[in-house]
């Protein structure tokens, strides 16, 4: 796939199921955001880089910590609510925020594919795997290699 693939914008409110239960909050993004994935039909976990912007006319800013451009783990399924026609893209951002970003604005540039979409038996199953996608992530995105795209132009606006 060409990859870096760049994917933005609000911050939706998702099933609200389970996420932060399992230590990994999953920000959404709507799905008009998804047109660039449009090739890419393999569903599964990636990795890149994301950064949170406030929204227009927003009254509290981000802290400089909040705003950074941060490493990021994305699970990208069909979305059963669709009967499955339509794909989701859920964003964890490997950073411990002040706050919850609902509305705030997403972008988020996909590096790399990690693996592909499983059943889990378990939730203790499914968690060891989130904890291995997430050091998958930070070692890929913290190669010489994909460092620079941390300051790529389209984190800077
Ligand atoms: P939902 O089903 O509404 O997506 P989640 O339990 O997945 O619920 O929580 C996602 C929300 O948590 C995000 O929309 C965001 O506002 C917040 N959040 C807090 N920390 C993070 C983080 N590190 N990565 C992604 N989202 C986070
Ligand atoms: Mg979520």
């Amino acid at each position: 796939p060409p990859f870096p693939i760049p994917l933005s914008g609000p911050v939706q409110h998702g099933f609200g199921r389970g996420g932060k239960d399992l230590g990994c909050p999953t920000a959404n993004l709507p799905d008009e955001s998804l047109l660039h994935m449009s090739e890419i039909t393999q569903t599964g976990v990636y990795y890149g880089y994301a950064r949170v912007y406030p929204p227009e006319g927003a009254d509290k800013p981000l802290s400089e910590q909040d705003a950074k451009v941060l490493p990021m783990v994305m699970s990208l399924g069909w979305n059963p609510f669709y009967k499955n026609e339509r794909l989701t893209a859920e964003v964890h951002i490997m950073h411990d925020f002040a706050s919850d970003f609902y509305g705030y604005y997403l972008k988020a540039l996909v590096l790399g594919y990690i693996r592909p979409e499983l059943d889990y038996i378990s939730r203790e199953a499914l968690i060891v795997d989130i904890e291995m996608d997430k050091r998958v992530a930070l070692n890929s995105v913290t190669r010489p290699a994909y460092e620079k795209f941390q300051d790529d132009p389209f984190f800077q606006s």
